[in-house]
């Protein structure tokens, strides 16, 4: 149905391999045919100094293309010891790039076995203060770890930004959007088993919500599987209309307006 809707693809990582080895025509192939296709921006999220440097060659090459820098809880862990303090150095001076609009992807992810919980609270919070210094917008990783994500900021009360690919229930997502965060729904909202996701997506307020792909990772039904790539994120704007009674055009819309205001993304 809506094949042409047009989209801001809030979280993407086009920088990633898979699309060089598994997308026909690689990177530039796969970005071309989602523009082309009707998505008209995209936010490349860093995950390490090395992913933020690439989100920020992208976004060089791409008008349309902007770059979050900041460093992964899972890749937080992978920093040698005594490193720390340099990576976040990295990080404050690609931050001052015309095209970085946000610092991310950063948070706290408890998902595997052996997660460092010490190293990646550590860089979080750091990574906050650097948001909170230089006046940015974060992108917000929260896998499993709710209950601490949750207590880090509310010790960081100007910190702002999105919780990325919400996994957390309706009243979690209420009390994100009264402390003033915006929420980002990706794939999984699409799923059948995802009801508690549903939930949250039918309530927060039309000027807090974006839409994203988390590319390569999450595609949505009925691509469940493939490699995701933004020319399938109408397919979760149509399920996140669903759910909230108004038309994708409609959500396509708002969803535009609340990224471009989030990360100060002029026309
Ligand atoms: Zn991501």
């Amino acid at each position: 149905m809506s094949e042409n809707l047009v989209l801001f693809d809030a979280h993407a990582h086009y920088d990633d391999e898979r699309f060089a080895e598994e997308f026909p025509g690689g990177t530039d192939g796969v970005i071309a045919h989602v523009h082309e296709n009707g998505v008209c921006g995209i936010i490349n999220i860093g995950a390490s100094v090395r992913s933020s440097r690439t989100s920020l060659a992208l976004a060089e090459r791409y008008d349309f293309i902007y770059a979050a820098v900041g460093i992964h809880p899972g890749d937080a862990q992978r920093i040698p010891l005594g490193n720390d303090e340099g990576a976040i150095a990295e990080i404050e001076a690609m931050a001052a790039h015309p095209k970085a609009v946000a610092i991310g992807e950063i948070g706290l992810d408890y998902h595997y076995d052996g997660t460092d919980r010490e190293r990646q609270a550590w860089f979080f919070e750091r990574q906050l203060c650097l948001s909170e210094k230089l006046d940015m917008p974060v992108i917000i990783h929260d896998r499993d770890a709710h209950g601490d994500c949750f207590d880090m900021l509310k010790r960081h009360p100007d910190a702002y930004g999105v919780f990325h690919s919400f996994s957390g229930s309706a009243e979690m997502a209420r009390q994100l959007v009264d402390m003033g965060w915006y929420i980002s729904f990706s794939g999984p909202v699409t799923y059948k088993n995802a009801a508690k996701v549903k939930e949250a997506c039918a309530i927060v307020p039309e000027d807090r919500i974006l839409v994203e792909t988390d590319a390569p990772y999450l595609p949505p039904v009925p691509h469940r599987g493939k490699l995701n790539h933004s020319g399938y994120l109408h397919y979760t704007a149509e399920v996140v209309a669903e759910l909230r009674n108004v038309t994708p055009e409609e959500i396509a819309a708002v969803t535009i307006a609340n990224t471009r205001r989030l990360f100060r993304i002029t026309e």
